[in-house]
């Protein structure tokens, strides 16, 4: 089997075109043949491009220490490392202000900033949320919005919790942190970020963005959002595991103790006295991830000159998905906010009678096709969307479409999922 290969028949040398991404071998199935992996489970991680794959090739050659070396190569690392976060201050849109910090991911960077809110800080978040930006607040005052059931409800269940926040004094003032996801993980659904955002605002609370969902398929702009802080992770946008990115305003960051205690987040330290410094190095201490940086920039760049041809591509898969599951009879499909929300290329489902589980597992052992059995790090929102009757044990299959996916893969689901709905229990 080839090792690498363009996403579907829509590739080309174009910038309109689609970039391509690394594909693995062939996979077997049960029944002896091997077939092309359908990787529908970009929601969870995505394939690494080939330009990143390039990219981190060449660095790996040429890398040496970061910032604190002299030497040539220590010199051109460090530029690549900089670069790279001039590279994602780009892909978010970032201010001229704004702080780029490189993490381990989307957890990571809401834990980071969990740890810099600053004392009488009220955090705001929506029920619905991934665990990654529902539980880092646990040991904050928060106030937990239940799942709303449209996107006006959202704004006004937002609305009615920011009127009751404590007024604050100007001696002691009281802050305010609203958090909201892009993208859903479990439908696809592309949230009222900012008409919510301006909500928010007009209450002087800040708003975190989680575009973990959404940077892969949606452009990304902090400042046209009305944002303070986003966060994404790497190995959702065709670059590796283990890097990340919290981007935004400075000014509680500088404030709070660094994430992470040690070398290259202090100015100087003493026998008495540790000065830390300022900026993204005050929470980036250690020896950084500089090919994860590099991967990651090579990412963002890639993704922000293809987009047109990436959201394109996605919009017909996402179309096809929906409408294929839907004429299926036995298989529900979920949404929060009705089926006509615009939504990423995620669907959730379930088939009546048959274990998700089951389900995922067949997809795979018979057809090659990968897709994501369970809640989603989301319970509370598969809870509510499978609705009453249902419990704790019961789950969902998540399909998810994405830059190396072809319609050969969708239409190898859809025909599989309809033998499972027709066969049954
Ligand atoms: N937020 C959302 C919406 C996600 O889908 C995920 C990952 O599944 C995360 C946050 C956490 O991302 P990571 O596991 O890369 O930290």
């Amino acid at each position: 089997a080839g090792a690498t290969a363009s996403a579907g028949r829509h590739h080309g040398a174009g910038s309109r075109d689609l970039p391509s991404v690394v594909r693995p071998d062939l996979v077997p199935t049960l029944s002896g043949d091997w077939v092309d992996y359908a990787n529908l489970d970009h929601a969870a991680s995505t394939p690494a491009l080939e330009r990143v794959a390039r990219a981190v090739g060449t660095a790996t050659r040429t890398y040496s220490s970061v910032h604190r070396g002299t030497g040539w190569l220590s010199r051109v690392t460090s530029a690549h490392y900089e670069a790279a976060r001039d590279e994602v201050a780009r892909f978010v849109g970032a201010r001229e202000d704004d702080v780029v910090v490189f993490t381990r991911g989307t957890t990571d960077s809401v834990n980071l900033l969990a740890r810099a809110l600053p004392r009488d800080t009220t955090v705001i978040v929506f029920a619905s949320e991934h665990h990654a930006t529902l539980l880092p607040w646990r040991h904050r005052d928060t106030v937990r919005l239940p799942v709303p059931g449209s996107t006006r409800d959202a704004e006004l269940l937002l609305d009615a919790a920011l009127r009751e926040l404590p007024p604050g004094t100007a001696r002691r003032p009281h802050h305010a942190l609203v958090v909201l996801t892009a993208a859903s993980n479990v439908t696809g659904e592309l949230w009222p970020v900012e008409r919510l955002a301006a909500i928010a605002r007009r209450h002087g609370a800040r708003v975190l963005l989680d575009a973990a969902q959404s940077a892969a398929h949606r452009p990304i702009d902090v400042d046209a959002l009305g944002v303070d802080w986003v966060a994404f992770s790497g190995h959702k946008v065709h670059a590796p595991f283990g890097t990340g990115v919290l981007a935004g305003r400075r000014d509680w960051l500088d404030a709070a103790p660094p994430y992470l205690a040690g070398g290259g987040a202090t100015v100087q330290v003493t026998e008495r006295t540790t000065r830390w410094t300022t900026g993204a190095a005050r929470h980036e201490a250690g020896s950084p991830n500089v090919l994860g940086a590099v991967a990651l920039a090579a990412a963002c760049a890639t993704i922000r000159e293809h987009r047109a041809a990436i959201e394109q591509h996605e919009s017909r898969l996402t179309g096809r998905l929906l409408d294929g599951l839907r004429a299926i009879d036995g298989v529900s499909t979920y949404s929060l906010f009705g089926d006509d929300t615009e939504r990423g290329p995620v669907v959730t489902f379930t088939v009546d009678g048959l274990d998700s589980h089951l389900v995922a597992a067949s997809l795979s052992a018979e057809h090659g096709i990968g897709v994501r059995a369970g809640k989603f790090c989301a319970h509370i929102l598969v809870d509510t969307l499978l609705g009453e009757g249902s419990d704790e044990h019961d789950t969902a299959v998540r399909v998810s479409a994405g830059l190396a996916t072809t319609d050969e893969h969708v239409d190898r689901l859809l025909a599989a999922v309809a033998v499972l709905a027709d066969e049954g229990p």
